[in-house]
């Protein structure tokens, strides 16, 4: 199973970037940010790519 990425709230800016890049680990929230899917279905390779891909570098995987 991939790693679990977290995502700090207080950064995000609901671009919905890593929703698109990898739909099946993040949605957008009531509040507009970004949530994980636990336990997330994308392959590590794509969430990398969202997290990589953040503007506002919000995302990391959790230790
Ligand atoms: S890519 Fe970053 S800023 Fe955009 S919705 Fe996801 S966590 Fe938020």
């Amino acid at each position: 199973m991939a790693k679990l990425p977290i995502v700090d709230k207080d950064k995000c800016i609901g671009c919905s970037t890593c929703s698109v890049l990898a739909p099946k680990t993040f949605k957008l929230g009531k509040d507009g940010k970004a949530e994980v899917i636990d336990p997330p279905g994308d392959e590590e390779e794509k969430i990398k790519e969202a997290i990589d891909s953040c503007p506002v570098d919000a995302i990391k995987f959790a230790e």
